[in-house]
């Protein structure tokens, strides 16, 4: 038997749980397949020029690593989701497939395009075979006692650890077995995908550079390195404190369980003590779990709606002005411009900072949380609906185990208290370097607009007016 197998954010030949079974299973070789969307990618998912980018240099990656398993990478483009039930049954008939293996997501629209494959599949008298491969723990196999979904992560991830020590956790699976060589050739894997450019800058190619290989390695080196540190570094900015693996989570060119278990090895097999820094760092990966578990149960996140229905009423504000100026990083608060500016150079944001900015724009600009969610996804290299959707509504108070909305952050302190030197600010708001101590933090307390040399915006929002403004919004919303 021969089989078609999907890629889609599983770009890796290692601990690829589809892969893996299809190349045990089948007696007469695989068929890789990708399928390119261009207007639903851009159009209704909001893909960015970054993300795009490292996926179609990732895609050319595994194209080589499938070659030394014997395996051809097909790609197939269709506009959009619909219709690609007919492309790839085309395609196994053409390359003579009978199975169709693939890993499931999670998203309302990915599933359903899954489920229109598989029936199309079947009708045509092929097996289908899905399986858990982005996540540790399928969606639905952590509930709680009385067998509902968790909302709230502190008790999700006790379950969760649980789990693990229960031994129900699997373990990573490696290489598959190289295929018998087939005569199906491999299709040119496009340099750019056509439309694929909304004018935002690419980021630089070498601050995310492709391949499993150098996934690996990347994670070997944190492990190694920085791991034990995580809990005293990872929420100062300018510290290489957190991994940046996040874009390879989100494209699958490294698997959850591979993280799981290199962080495990170096503590000892301890999921719950042992390195502060690896048991901190190993409960933001099951953040990352927790939000693909909220898309699955309720799917009206995947659909622009906020989780808390109540919050569907705040009225919001319609202010351009201000949007542009979070946007470009022009809001006079400097470590909300620094982070904003970060995301603009790099494609990715520090995680601390993502919380700040995204606050700033739903508490100071009361402005949607869904624009601010619609930017990032635009703009961001590890773009993920689950938990960019996720920190999103948690930092507007809309979304599950949200930030209560009357605790908002003070962007000055958040500053001082995370770049009490201003060195990260000093290298994203060049501006402001040369001014020297705290009164980086807030250069119009410091009186140093009056001579007019700072080339620097004024606040655009007084602090204390806007926090009195969303009080106000965000208590008529709750009903208080
Ligand atoms: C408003 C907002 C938007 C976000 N958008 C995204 C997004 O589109 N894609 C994305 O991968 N993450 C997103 N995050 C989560 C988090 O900011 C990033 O995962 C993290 O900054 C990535 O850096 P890292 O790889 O160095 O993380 P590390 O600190 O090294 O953490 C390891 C991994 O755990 C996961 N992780 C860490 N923190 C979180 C978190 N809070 N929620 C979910 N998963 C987490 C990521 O996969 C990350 O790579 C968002 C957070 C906020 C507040």
């Amino acid at each position: 038997m021969r089989s078609l197998m999907w890629f889609r954010c599983d770009l890796r030949t290692r601990d690829n749980t589809a892969l893996w079974h299809a190349c045990r299973r089948s007696t007469d070789s695989v068929v890789g397949v990708f399928t390119i969307c261009p207007s639903q990618w851009l159009e209704d998912h909001d893909w960015s020029n970054a993300r795009i980018d490292f996926l179609v240099r990732n895609l050319a990656s595994l194209e080589n690593d499938l070659g030394t398993l014997n395996i051809p990478l097909r790609i197939v483009q269709t506009p959009r989701f619909d219709g690609v039930e007919d492309e790839l049954l085309k395609l196994a008939e053409e390359t003579g497939c009978s199975a169709l293996y693939m890993n499931r997501e999670y998203a309302w629209n990915e599933a359903k395009r899954d489920e229109a494959v598989a029936t199309a599949f079947m009708r045509a008298s092929k097996e289908v075979h899905a399986f858990t491969d982005q996540v540790v723990f399928a969606p639905g196999d952590v509930l709680t006692q009385k067998g509902d979904w968790y909302t709230v992560f502190t008790p999700f991830k006790k379950r969760w650890r649980d789990r693990y020590k229960d031994g129900d956790a699997p373990e990573s699976l490696g290489r598959p077995k190289k295929q018998p060589a087939i005569d199906v050739k491999s299709d040119d894997i496009p340099k750019k995908i056509k439309g694929a450019d909304r004018g935002a800058p690419s980021v630089r190619p070498d601050l995310w550079k492709a391949g499993e290989t150098h996934a690996l390695s990347r994670l070997k080196a944190f492990i190694e390195n920085r791991a034990d540190d995580y809990d005293d570094r990872r929420d100062i900015p300018s510290e290489n404190g957190t991994s940046t693996l996040s874009p390879y989570l989100s494209a699958g060119v490294l698997s959850p369980r591979q993280c799981l278990e290199a962080a495990l090895n170096a503590n000892g097999g301890r999921i719950d003590s042992g390195s502060k820094g690896i048991v901190t760092w190993i409960e933001e990966l099951i953040w990352r779990e927790f939000y693909k578990h909220v898309l699955a149960a309720f799917p009206r996140v995947s659909k622009h709606r906020a989780f808390k229905r109540e919050m569907e009423s705040v009225r919001w504000r319609d202010d351009d002005e201000g949007f542009e100026a979070w946007r470009e990083g022009r809001t006079g608060y400097p470590i909300v411009d620094a982070g904003m500016r970060q995301l603009a150079q790099s494609g990715w944001m520090h995680n601390r900072l993502r919380m700040v900015t995204a606050m700033f724009l739903t508490k100071h600009l009361l402005i949607d949380w869904r624009r601010g969610e619609k930017h990032f996804m635009r703009t961001l290299v590890d773009g993920d609906l689950a938990s960019n959707n996720g920190g999103g509504q948690w930092a507007a108070s809309t979304g599950t185990d949200a930030q209560p909305y009357f605790r908002i952050f003070n962007p000055t302190t958040q500053g001082e208290r995370f770049d009490p030197d201003g060195v990260f600010i000093r290298k994203f708001v060049p501006e402001l370097a040369a001014i020297r101590g705290k009164a980086i933090h807030a250069p119009s307390e410091a009186g140093l607009f009056e001579s007019g040399s700072l080339d620097y915006p004024p606040p655009i929002v007084d602090h204390r007016e806007a926090r009195e403004r969303a009080l106000k919004a965000f208590k008529e919303a709750s009903g208080g």
